[in-house]
């Protein structure tokens, strides 16, 4: 893409009511622009970011045999009447709305509802398990505080799963096995080091819930880690009690601030025994459906990614995660740049051209705050010394290369 065309301009200051060093570096570099506290739009760079992280993370959920789907924003009152999460002293955060004739909605703050009852059409004996589904769909929930930037929206994107399965023993593998495609997930997006299959509060049938916690400064969690045992406890179950079951010491562990990034849920047999979501099994016997929940905050993964890795000069974001690999910049040299750009555009590489009639300093300074990994310089310098300049975004130092050597080094990249 030529910048020239690129209608988002970056900007030196952030608004004056936004709080968040994420969502301040994001509305500067033209990633997204903010509609009120906690709502957000994301701009063409900030959506190219959002959707290279789905993709990774879609390519997991294909992976490990979950089907896509997309379920609506609209929800009905019964629903979470059966299950007793309509009320706002249970369940905080509601937007709800009113149709025409009077009947009440609610805006789709979680899916585990109307999930597990749309399956009621489809899940009829054990043959039919188990499945799989999974979506990226946008939230609403009205968070009382929305300070966070975006990691934490009254309007966010979630990838949410579900499974459904026979028994216990069918639920507790895909629950290893979402593990484990979360681990990827997280090695994939550079942050597997920092993030951790934590202990949590648990539910109606299991004492813990496992959450993904990334160590983040700016996150609103206190977990406990040792690294060694592999091992992390929530602020929230740290007790005598998990301590044992554990086999950990409270001075074994480490205390650092996180992010929740993901979680992954066991409802039992509970929500569908409460919807009617049953199946026959091979004796012709009537059972209540194993269900489980698996999330992740996909624009929540954006704001970490940029509070953890961002410096002086702006964000800075890993090579799969920024919205390009390559930021070509010209000075001078227009033809020179405009047939590198081609020759890029043939091999396929992810490059945003600097094509605007500006100053060497101001096409940087921009270049540093956008965050693209790999800047191509190509100036009379750079052509007198042999080629091209690339320099990464996390280093100081920079190289010539010749053309050629250039397009090679970056297809094999890829
Ligand atoms: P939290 O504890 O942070 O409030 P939660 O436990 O309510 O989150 P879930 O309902 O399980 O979260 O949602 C799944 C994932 O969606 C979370 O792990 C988190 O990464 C993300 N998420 C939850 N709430 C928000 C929000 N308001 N803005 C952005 N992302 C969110
Ligand atoms: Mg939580």
């Amino acid at each position: 893409m030529k910048q020239s065309q690129l209608f988002t301009k970056t900007q030196k200051f952030a608004p004056k009511d936004e709080q968040a060093r994420n969502a301040q570096l994001l509305i500067r570099a033209g990633y997204i622009h903010k509609e009120m506290a906690g709502a957000y739009a994301l701009l063409p760079l900030g959506i190219r970011s959002i959707e290279k992280i789905k993709q990774i993370v879609r390519q997991e959920m294909n992976r490990s045999g979950a089907n896509e789907l997309l379920m609506t924003g609209l929800q009905k009152k019964e629903l979470w009447d059966a299950t007793g999460r309509w009320d706002d002293k249970i369940v905080d955060v509601w937007f709800k709305s009113e149709l025409k004739s009077g009947a009440e909605v609610g805006f789709g703050w979680s899916h585990e509802e109307p999930i597990c009852d749309m399956m009621k059409s489809h899940i009829a004996s054990f043959r039919d398990l188990p499945v799989y589904v999974y979506q990226f769909q946008t939230k609403l929930r009205n968070e009382l505080r929305a300070k966070s930037g975006m990691m934490r929206g009254r309007e966010f994107v979630m990838k949410d799963m579900y499974s459904f399965a026979r028994d216990e023993q069918e639920h507790e593998a895909f629950y290893q096995e979402c593990i484990n495609a979360y681990s990827m997930i997280f090695e994939e997006l550079g942050i597997s080091e920092d993030t951790f299959v934590t202990f949590a509060t648990g539910g109606a049938f299991t004492e813990f819930s496992h959450e993904f916690q990334t160590i983040c400064d700016a996150g609103e969690d206190t977990i406990y880690i040792n690294r060694e045992k592999n091992i992390a406890i929530n602020e929230e179950v740290l007790t005598q009690n998990t301590l044992k079951k554990l086999g950990v010491k409270k001075e074994e562990l480490e205390k650092v601030r996180t992010a929740e990034t993901g979680n992954i849920f066991n409802f039992g047999t509970e929500k569908s025994e409460t919807l009617g979501l049953y199946y026959t099994d091979e004796s012709g016997q009537k059972l209540p459906v194993w269900m489980g929940s698996y999330g992740i905050g996909i624009t929540r993964i954006l704001g970490v990614l940029v509070e953890k890795f961002a410096d002086d000069k702006g964000i800075v974001l890993p090579e799969n995660i920024a919205p390009f690999r390559v930021h070509l910049i010209n000075i001078g040299k227009e033809d020179e740049a405009d047939r590198l750009y081609k020759k890029m555009l043939e091999k396929n590489i992810d490059v945003l051209w600097d094509d605007r009639n500006l100053r060497p300093g101001e096409k940087f300074a921009d270049s540093d705050l956008i965050g693209i990994p790999n800047r191509i310089v190509i100036s009379d310098k750079s052509i007198e010394a042999g080629g091209v300049e690339l320099k990464k975004r996390t280093e100081s130092s920079s190289k010539i290369l010749s053309d050629s050597q250039l397009i090679k080094r970056l297809t094999k990249e890829i």
